[in-house]
């Protein structure tokens, strides 16, 4: 039998939690490597989650168990020591409402997750939101989304270290039950995008984890600074395609470039297509953003080409597209909710034979983002 978190806290803890919070994952449907160029992204938050039971202290310690581990991350709120462990993800959070002038507070948890980690699925901005909610709700904060995911971000840029743009964080604090959210990173406006019930997105977590990513993520990013310097643009998001081609850009430059501009009309056109209902040009979409990926942004990978491929082949996808930062972890498809579950079922057989490992195929209807559940 699963225990739910709350038995899970009342286990580790005496007595019962005052706050739990459900933080979802999320997948991105199209717009990769935009959003740190000010453009657009259609991601949704998943059927996969993090859930939070924590209770406040008096002593000022933070104290968090994930799962069955028996050891905690811990710290006390007002240590400016960087933890070592994942502990760092609460600990950059609560550093961010300290830098903001917010109340904080020490407090004992435990969490429970089944988002596959460092796959693609965002469990670090699920996490961070999960611990920002509980943490807002013991100080009597009021919760306002779109503030918090950019806190969030600047935890992960400022404290932990990663540069990840803001589409994780955003997504997972915003998520709207039906649909999938358009994203302008430049403003954080979001437009929702209908996902009809004729169709179903499938999370197609190849089982392989991302390795060097950093380096490359960070040379990516430079890469599209001095092409939109080059350009005379601000960001990348200010340049047409035919800028880009006519443009002086070369080699390397000019393809990144490329891939950045294009993916923004495309997550556009595909918006479009999906309030339409029309699912073949959805999908036609997303597979030009996997192959503008592949050959533009040089951000996929073997494992990754070989899911897009076997998705494809495989009867009522309409498209199939790496997902995330790239390099491993999951692809994401659009499929006709008649063939969904055989889809699921020959991918995840075939799957093995074509790449050395275990996939793990999550259909999921688009979610609510972090939210609070009392015990
Ligand atoms: P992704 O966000 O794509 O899953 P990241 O590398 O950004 O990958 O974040 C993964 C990291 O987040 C993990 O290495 C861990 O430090 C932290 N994390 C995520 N979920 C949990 C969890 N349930 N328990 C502890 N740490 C977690
Ligand atoms: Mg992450």
């Amino acid at each position: 039998m699963t225990l739910s978190v709350h038995e899970l806290f009342s286990r580790r803890f005496d007595g019962d939690a005052t706050s739990v919070v459900r933080s979802p994952g999320r997948v991105n449907l199209i717009g990769e490597h935009t959003d740190y160029n000010d453009g657009f992204v259609s991601p949704m938050a998943i059927d996969r989650q993090i859930d939070l039971a924590v209770r406040p202290r008096d002593d000022g310690q933070v104290v968090l168990y994930s799962g069955e581990s028996t050891t905690a991350a811990s710290f006390a709120v007002d240590d400016l020591a960087r933890v070592d462990s994942w502990g760092v993800y609460p600990q950059g959070v609560v550093r961010a409402f300290a830098d903001d002038g917010l109340a904080v507070r020490g407090f004992e948890g435990v969490l429970v997750s089944d988002i596959p980690g460092g796959s693609g699925l965002s469990s670090s901005a699920a996490l961070e939101l999960a611990v920002a909610r509980a943490l807002a709700d013991i100080t009597d904060l009021e919760w306002d989304a779109v503030d918090m995911a950019l806190r969030c971000v600047r935890a992960e840029n400022e404290w932990v270290g990663v540069a990840c743009g803001v589409m994780d964080q955003m997504i997972c604090a915003t998520g709207v039950e039906g649909s999938v959210s358009r994203i302008d990173c430049r403003d954080y406006s979001t437009t929702p995008v209908v996902v009809a019930d004729d169709v179903v997105v499938m999370v197609l977590h190849t089982g392989t984890k991302r390795g060097l990513l950093d380096s490359e993520y960070n040379a990516r990013r430079a890469t599209c600074i001095e092409a939109a310097s080059q350009l005379g643009v601000g960001s990348l998001r200010d340049a047409s395609i035919d800028q880009v081609e006519n443009s002086a850009l070369e080699g390397v430059t000019l393809a990144r470039a490329r891939h950045v501009v294009s993916e923004n009309q495309r997550v556009l056109d595909w918006g479009e297509a999906m309030e339409q209902g029309r699912w073949a040009d959805a999908g036609r979409l997303m597979v030009q953003s996997h192959e503008s990926l592949r050959d533009d942004y040089e951000v996929s990978g073997p494992a990754l080409d070989a899911m897009v491929d076997l998705a494809l082949e495989t009867p009522g996808v309409y498209g199939a597209r790496l997902t995330g930062a790239g390099f491993a972890g999951a692809a994401v498809a659009l499929a006709d909710a008649s063939a969904a579950d055989d889809a699921a079922q020959s991918i995840a057989q075939e799957f093995p034979n074509r790449y050395d490992s275990e996939p793990l195929i999550i259909p999921s209807r688009p979610r609510a983002g972090t939210s609070l559940t009392k015990p």
